[in-house]
């Protein structure tokens, strides 16, 4: 990306903040050449337990590895100062902190784009609290305590949603009473800044892929997966919420709504209790009363893991499917995030139900985690690690530029 010379040298500071963790990114930014590269990155995790501080250097000498319980009061707000005065004291003297990108859950039906943030910006975001609970106040209150500790710097949100904007109602409609759609009960999506790094990475790197019809599975934690038609999202396996797709390490995916009326009515449970069944208790971990990890369940010989595993597998090969379907077709297949990326058993085991497809491994090259690693005869599979960190450094860049440049 080439930048405006209006664009000074400096840093970036990219949060990912969560309810107990946050997770950060700095980037050095240059009007020229190489111009935008990572420092160093890490996360503050066990906010309320234990707070540890670890970050390592994109060289990968280990900056940080230390105890924060001493100043953990339970709230990551309350630490997101000490974090950003750790940061500036660790920033080469020459390269000042510039702005600070966010990553924001939701954009709701109406931001399409990442944002600068403004006071209408944060309010209207407030707004969107209801449908991303667990999310969207952990995001905004990050924003808040960076614009009080340092009003001067400017802060960029972009939305996991945004990048969904693309799709045709057929693919945001659920089918519901008409005013409960305009109500807002719709599919918005979700990892959408992971599917526009890998749709720039196709553009760039595989442009006989970028034009055509790409099933991207972003398996991590949480997990998705996106129809990208020409570069564009067609279509995604999240919806209205986080939950639904796929089975992922705590959540359950796609459930009979049916089910959540007959918990509600037999076991009386309430909003809150559903809450944490669906999003905490169940996936993964649910099915095999292990582990949200796939690592843990992998390393396993019992029959619950065994069954969690192939759950995953089976459901994550189905909704291959349907998305293929929903494009008319499919020509290619990416693998990305914590499990797409590292793990060749589990890739193995999705692309064994899709062999009627046309999909077929190289079981070298998936065992060696190679960037193509299909068998010539079949559809291309890739695997691509996906950086929706650096889509948040690129955003931030691009509106620093068009704000100088006004
Ligand atoms: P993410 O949310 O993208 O950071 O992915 C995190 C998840 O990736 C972890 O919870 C693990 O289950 C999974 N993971 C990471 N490395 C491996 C691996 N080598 N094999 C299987 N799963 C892995």
């Amino acid at each position: 990306m080439t930048l405006s010379s209006s664009t000074q040298r400096g840093a970036l500071l990219i949060l990912n903040s969560g309810s107990s963790s946050v997770k950060l990114t700095v980037f050095r930014v240059e009007p020229r050449g190489e111009q935008i590269a990572p420092l160093f990155s890490g996360q503050l995790t066990g906010i309320g337990t234990d707070a540890q501080l670890s970050v390592k250097a994109a060289t990968g000498e280990r900056m940080a590895n230390e105890s924060w319980a001493e100043r953990d009061t339970g709230s990551v707000p309350a630490l997101l100062p000490d974090l950003l005065a750790w940061v500036e004291a660790h920033l080469p003297a020459d390269l000042p902190l510039l702005a600070a990108g966010h990553r924001v859950v939701h954009g709701g039906a109406d931001l399409r784009h990442p944002a600068m943030i403004t006071e209408h910006l944060l309010g209207e975001l407030e707004t969107l609290i209801p449908l991303a609970p667990l999310h969207q106040p952990q995001n905004l209150a990050a924003i808040k305590v960076l614009a009080d500790s340092r009003s001067d710097l400017p802060q960029v949100a972009c939305f996991d949603t945004a990048f969904h904007h693309t799709q045709p109602r057929t693919a945001t409609t659920y089918a519901l009473p008409r005013h409960l759609t305009d109500a807002g009960i719709r599919r918005y999506g979700f990892h959408g800044l992971s599917y526009e790094y890998i749709a720039r990475h196709l553009e760039e790197h595989l442009p006989q892929l970028a034009s055509g019809r790409v099933v991207v599975a972003h398996l991590g934690n949480g997990s998705s997966l996106c129809a990208l038609n020409r570069g564009a999202s067609t279509d995604t396996s999240m919806g209205f919420s986080v939950l639904e797709g796929v089975p992922m390490g705590t959540r359950t995916g796609n459930l009979d709504p049916g089910i959540l009326l007959y918990l509600m009515r037999k076991f009386e449970m309430d909003a809150d209790a559903l809450e944490h069944l669906l999003y905490h208790q169940s996936g993964l971990l649910g099915v095999s009363g292990v582990s949200n990890d796939m690592r843990v369940l992998l390393s396993r010989d019992d029959e619950a893991s065994r069954e969690a595993v192939d759950l995953f597998c089976i459901r994550t090969a189905k909704e291959i499917c349907s998305l293929a379907c929903s494009m008319g077709g499919i020509d290619a297949l990416v693998f990305t995030a914590g499990i797409g990326e590292h793990s060749a058993e589990i890739r193995a085991r999705i692309c064994s139900h899709l062999k009627w497809v046309g999909i077929e491994l190289n079981k070298d090259l998936n065992e060696d985690n190679a960037e193509r690693i299909s068998s010539p005869a079949s559809l291309p599979v890739h695997v691509i690690p996906t950086n929706e960190e650096l889509m948040i450094a690129r955003h931030t860049v691009d509106l620093l530029t068009m704000r100088n440049a006004a």
